[in-house]
């Protein structure tokens, strides 16, 4: 006989697993306890050496479906306690206060039988749930997580629900959400004057949108709105009430064969659409077309992730519209009342209920990049996950930076991102973001005591950090943008020595107070220095030209010497150049993308930012060869001149667009694959790190890595977090973090200490 100890880091505690150990136990015969810890749970078994060995072993092979194991550390004793049976021990309050929360979850195979099950007592409920899925972050106010600190406090169980609920052997042992028809939310059905019409709520929304209309429908993290996908006049109109510009709408299917019948889908695509988290996947349209629903080859799915996302589906509806229901960049929707107020003529009908959403968390955002996620937008089904880094970090926040909007915190060693803020633009969001903050420091029992943040001066999240750190005088730090794009691809990876980055984006602010982007760095946590970029575009007319791509275009015809004649408005924006009035420099990539895709006429004006690079991207078609390379200078930038005097030559001569924009797409793999060479003759280093917002182009994505690799490098691309700025503020964090261990080490500076 020995005594085993084993300790289980990782999301172990309000997901099923101490009943899962119990049965586990029992099939092995082992005696012993388990009790919560701060990182997870302690298993304490006493039994012979051989099968407690297979014990260690099963057990992540069958953990609960919303466990996540990060690490299992064992240890044997010959001191035996002699344990009289096997028990599950009472955990403290200061272990309940370090513990992690779950992500809402996707309904089970188990409760998705039940819902359709006519002689189970919760047939057709559409909030049936359990320890394998159901709600959890949107619907917890505070810690410890209990019944009593969720949305579900005002529902009572029932004594059959209570029953379940207390009984070690039921599914729904201890599963907080937990409610059936008798005591748990209900659903109501209003129409377009917001009146409550009686019936049942499922198929007066089911009328509504086979007649075409807008349903707004509560979900777990926020409402979205619904319309047929079949019918283009309805989604025109949805576009037009929601006034969402161009931006392509996401569907959701009824299930697999029904994703399957409008995109082509790989085993791996598959999978993550399937998977308990349920993002919406971008996948490539089986055939050009449904250009109402998205204008380039790709279309966002994803399945059904709530029982009443379920029973809305049916057999009506192979796929509907289903995109978040917020308006003009305002924080999605989540309270009956202001849906009622802000959809009012948007929505022909609302179908709600009183679970209210304490948390707003939109839908993930991804592609499938090498068999796994490879993030836009990294939000429910995944956050609270924390990121398990290789080092004990102190408490930071990382403030992120404005468009795409997120940020850090740090307990011991996880990192918490926070999920989909939005771009900071308007207060609404700004007082989201700041409320999250809190939310995320009061769940997780984090109080900073550095906060860092983008150096751009005008930032709200700089703003932010500013108010905040001179109000509880916490010190505060500034980070070039791209600096932090690079260390969070590095900490994404796990890396921690110097490399070179190819960071690639729109805009961030730069050292020398111009806007940079298409930079490749050569640094780690510690410092960067900027070897190479592209030559920089004047933006005529400074922020405008973001959106009037034409204005980009004209720049760059004209620093090439080639016509500029075709630009309307020529003259007014020649002026403007030949004064230097309110031109201002940018060596961002996306603007060149930008300039491209004016110059090839696929848009003359950006309805959103990075239009210009999804249409040349969606253009593109496979084609040889490629346009001038030139590279002069230090830093060593990318002179785009000459390509584009061959690539309006080619225009003019005829060649189809499509040809071009693969050139072009060829040219910038070129000049990638040129940087990487230069940097790595000069240090040596043979690590290359992919970040930024122009790293979401998937030529660039699928083949810039076998290429560099090819030459010799090591490439390291995102997979935990986006690599646009969503995830950058995991780079500000580890960038801080440097800075505090550098301001320890050394005896004079102290600005940055802890306790
Ligand atoms: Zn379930
Ligand atoms: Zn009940
Ligand atoms: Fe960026």
């Amino acid at each position: 006989m020995e005594r085993a100890i084993i300790k289980i880091h990782g999301i172990v505690q309000g997901v099923g697993f101490r009943p899962f150990i119990h049965r586990l136990v029992k099939d092995y015969g082992l005696r012993g306890f388990i009790q919560n810890t701060s990182s997870g749970v302690t298993l304490e078994l006493e039994g012979e050496r051989a099968v407690l060995e297979r014990f260690v072993g099963e057990l992540p092979r069958r953990a609960p479906r919303l466990a996540l194991i990060e690490r299992v550390e064992t240890a044997y004793s010959a001191q035996l306690s002699h344990f009289p049976d096997f028990e599950i021990r009472g955990s403290c309050t200061e272990a309940l206060r370090k513990t992690l929360i779950s992500p809402d979850a996707a309904v089970c195979a188990d409760c998705r039988r039940e819902l359709f099950d006519p002689r189970d007592r919760r047939y057709r409920y559409p909030f049936i749930n359990c320890t394998n899925c159901g709600p959890r972050f949107t619907i917890i106010r505070d810690i410890p997580y209990d019944r009593a600190k969720t949305s579900m406090q005002k529902f009572p169980m029932c004594p059959d629900c209570e029953r379940e609920y207390h009984d070690i052997e039921n599914r729904r042992y201890h599963a907080q959400p937990d409610c059936c028809p008798v005591c748990g939310p209900r659903l109501r059905y209003l129409d377009a004057a917001g009146r409550e019409r009686a019936g049942d709520a499922i198929a007066l929304a089911q009328k509504t949108l086979l007649g075409g209309g807008v349903v707004a429908v509560k979900g777990l993290g926020g409402m979205h709105l619904a319309c047929r996908c079949d019918d283009a006049a309805a989604v025109r109109r949805l576009r037009q009430r929601k006034q969402r510009d161009e931006r392509p709408f996401a569907l959701m299917c009824r299930d697999l064969d029904a994703a399957r019948a409008l995109c082509e889908l790989s085993a791996a695509e598959e999978a993550v659409l399937d998977s308990p988290q349920k993002p919406i996947v971008l996948l490539k349209k089986r055939e050009p077309g449904l250009w109402y629903l998205s204008e380039n080859g790709d279309l966002g799915l994803m399945l059904p992730y709530t029982p009443l996302h379920i029973l809305l589906m049916d057999e009506r509806f192979p796929a509907l519209v289903m995109t978040s229901a917020n308006l003009s960049d305002q924080p999605i929707i989540k309270d009956d009342a202001d849906a009622l107020k802000k959809l009012s003529g948007v929505a022909d009908g609302f179908l709600l209920h009183d679970r209210e959403i304490q948390t707003r968390c939109d839908d993930s955002l991804c592609w499938v990049l090498d068999g796994a996620e490879y993030f836009a937008r990294r939000s429910r089904g995944y956050v609270p996950f924390p990121l398990e880094m290789a080092r004990t970090l102190p408490p930071i926040l990382a403030c992120g930076a404005e468009q795409k909007a997120s940020f850090c915190l740090s307990r011991g060693s996880h990192v918490f991102p926070s999920q989909h803020i939005g771009d900071l633009k308007n207060m609404d969001s700004y007082e989201h973001y700041a409320a999250q903050i809190r939310h995320f420091e009061r769940l997780f029992d984090v109080v900073p005591a550095l906060l860092v943040h983008d150096k751009h001066p005008d930032y709200l999240s700089t703003l932010y950090a500013a108010e905040r750190g001179a109000a509880e005088k916490i010190p505060a730090l500034a980070v070039q943008h791209h600096h932090a794009h690079l260390a969070a691809c590095m900490a994404d990876n796990g890396l921690d020595q110097k490399l070179i980055g190819l960071v690639w984006d729109g805009v961030g602010y730069g050292e020398d107070g111009t806007s940079w982007g298409g930079e490749c760095l050569i640094g780690d946590y510690h410092g960067f220095t900027r070897f190479g970029s592209i030559r920089p575009i004047p933006l005529v007319g400074g922020d405008r030209a973001v959106k009037e791509l034409e204005r980009i275009a004209f720049a760059l015809l004209r620093e090439s010497g080639c016509e500029t004649g075709e630009i309307p408005a020529a003259e007014a924006y020649e002026k403007l150049l030949t004064a230097k009035l309110s031109c201002p420099l940018s060596s961002g990539m996306g603007r060149l993308f930008d300039g491209v895709a004016a110059i090839l006429g696929l848009k003359r004006r950006a309805s959103y930012e990075g239009q210009g690079a999804v249409l040349l991207e969606a253009a593109a078609t496979e084609a040889e060869g490629e346009y001038s390379v030139v590279l002069a200078g230090a830093p060593l930038r990318f002179d785009w001149r000459e390509m584009i005097r061959e690539l309006v030559r080619e225009r003019d001569a005829g060649i189809p667009v499509g040809e071009i924009a693969g050139r072009f797409h060829n040219t910038l793999l070129r000049v990638a694959l040129a940087l990487c060479r230069a940097a790595r003759e000069q240090t040596g280093l043979n690590d290359v790190a992919l970040s930024g917002g122009s790293f979401q182009n998937m030529i660039l994505m699928r083949r810039l890595p076998p290429l560099l690799e090819q030459a010799g490098f090591r490439v390291w691309k995102h997979r935990r977090v986006s690599c646009n700025d969503e995830g950058l503020s995991l780079g500000q964090l580890m960038i801080a973090q440097a800075k505090m261990e550098e301001t320890e080490n050394d005896v004079s500076g102290s600005a940055f200490k802890t306790d």
